[in-house]
């Protein structure tokens, strides 16, 4: 069990203004394995006032120091890693051999790498009788899902901090305790006071309050488009800087000259990870009827030998949802993509042994019309649609034909193939013939997934201003 009961403030664990603590469920065992607090608006206050005094002095430290700070963070989080991957599979159920990988040596690759980037602060850019300057966009407020709860995290604060931020961070009230095992290994760096705020809480009162807040300069928000939305909505009378990172239903296009089994079997991997509560998961696969029949049988194969099961077990593939609500919402999906026609080829409820626990089963179905709900919304549950096309001009227009564009897949004959397919696609990210994560790489979506992008240079310059000086 852990337990806190004090927020993080302007360096220090401080007691809460607002009433009450809130239950951390495992999902796995729909046991309460943790409280946080409740924050209110006056701990927002508290939050955003630190991290305003202390940008200025922040803002100013020589890049060299700030780098210091950031590779001071990545290497507690080394020396710490087996317990943050272990609190992240308690808190979200995403099975311990991922965390390791996804949610604990992806942070501190990104860590490293802002470290490096840190310098890039200094130059100067000479145009014509100008100067432009970089310097950093001020106090900054991070609202944070749940599904990959600290890869979130330091895709901001690695910036944030490498830039000369300030700032104060909301994580989901699913997952709060990794951001408090974080502020424990701020505190050991010793980063100055105000530097970094923790203030956990409901999204409708801490995330407004700090999208609302005039002293936040900027706000970085990941999560559902709707609550993207509303932040907006909240931060537009301030005209505050506004990075939205929201949802997906990304197309993994396989054309008729692609190996079919590498690609099937990499597209339902792709979906199952983290139980389909993946932003970029390539939750429609689009066939070539010329293929279909024999795709939809390595799909099934593949999907039925996948291994659910307790999260702690190294041999579990996927755990169970985040929540209770979550399962809730993918059954409810499954019923309507029923409704709607589509064939349930395997899964659709948790199989016997599975009753504790929020589990839902890796779920395929068949015979999808892209218009379909099912096809159009993002579920975000193990769920794949499989969608036969024609040809390549029918397979790229179902493709696009989405209201996001966070990510997209193509796997081909050639490479050649595959990028001439990738540049039609619109979406911000392509992974082609199973190309990996670069978090050299920006990262960002295409209409409504958003308008922010995460790591790499373009990651860092969310959190610059540019200042022009004629002289
Ligand atoms: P969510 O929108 O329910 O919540 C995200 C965060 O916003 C939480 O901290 C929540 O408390 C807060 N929030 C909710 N309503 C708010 C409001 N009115 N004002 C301010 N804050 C509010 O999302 P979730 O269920 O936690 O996460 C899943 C979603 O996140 C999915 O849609 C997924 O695709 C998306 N996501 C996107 C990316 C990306 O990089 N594009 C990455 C991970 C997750």
């Amino acid at each position: 069990m852990r337990e806190y009961s004090r927020l993080y403030i302007d360096g220090a664990w401080q007691v809460p203004s607002g009433q009450g603590m809130a239950e951390v469920i495992d999902p796995a065992t729909e046991q309460t394995i943790g409280r946080v607090p409740l924050g209110a608006e006056a701990d927002v206050e508290r939050a955003v006032m630190a991290a305003r005094r202390a940008f200025d002095g922040w803002s100013r430290t020589a890049s060299s120091v700030r780098a210091g700070y950031i590779t001071a963070l990545a290497a507690q989080l080394k020396s710490r890693a087996a317990e943050m991957a272990s609190v992240i599979t308690d808190e979200l159920g995403m099975p311990v051999q991922w965390c390791q990988a996804v949610q604990v040596e992806g942070p501190i690759a990104g860590l490293e790498q802002y470290a490096e980037l840190a310098g890039l602060m200094d130059e100067v850019r000479e145009v014509g009788n100008s100067l432009v300057y970089r310097e950093a966009v001020g106090v900054c407020a991070f609202i944070n899902p749940w599904n990959y709860p600290l890869h979130q995290m330091i895709g901001k604060l690695a910036p944030a901090l490498a830039a000369g931020c300030t700032v104060v961070v909301k994580p989901s009230q699913e997952t709060p305790l990794h951001a408090f095992l974080l502020a424990e290994m701020i505190e050991a760096i010793g980063l100055p006071a105000g530097v970094f705020n923790l203030v956990s809480g409901p999204g409708a009162k801490v995330g407004e309050a700090l999208a609302r807040h005039p002293q936040v300069d900027m706000v970085s928000f990941t999560g559902s488009t709707g609550a993207g939305v509303r932040v907006a909505q909240a931060a537009a009378p301030t005209v505050k800087r506004v990075c939205l990172e929201l949802g997906g239903k990304s197309p993994l296009l396989i054309t008729a000259d692609a190996d079919l089994h590498a690609a099937v079997r990499h597209g339902v991997q792709d979906v199952m990870i983290n139980s389909g509560q993946t932003c970029t998961a390539l939750t429609r696969m689009l066939l070539p009827a010329s293929r279909y029949a024999e795709a939809l049988e390595i799909a099934e194969a593949e999907t039925r030998a996948l291994v659910m099961g307790n999260p702690r077990d190294p041999a579990s593939f996927l755990g169970p949802m985040c929540s209770a609500g979550q399962r809730r919402t993918v059954l409810d999906y499954i019923r309507l993509g029923q409704e709607e026609g589509a064939r349930l080829l395997c899964g659709g409820d948790a199989p016997a042994g599975f009753e504790r626990g929020f589990y839902v089963a890796p779920t395929l179905f068949a015979d999808v019309d892209n218009r379909m709900r099912i096809a159009q919304e993002e579920i975000f549950g193990p769920v794949l649609c499989l969608i036969p096309y024609a040809d390549e001009a029918q397979a790229l227009a179902l493709a696009n034909d989405s209201p996001f564009g966070l990510s997209s897949a193509v796997w081909a004959g050639s490479r050649e193939h595959g990028l001439a397919l990738a540049r039609q696609l619109r979406a911000g990210q392509c992974f082609i013939n199973g190309g990996g994560f670069n978090y050299q790489a920006p990262f960002g979506g295409y209409k409504q997934s958003g308008n922010g992008r995460e790591w790499g240079e373009e990651g860092l310059a969310e959190f610059v201003e540019v200042k022009a000086v004629q002289c």
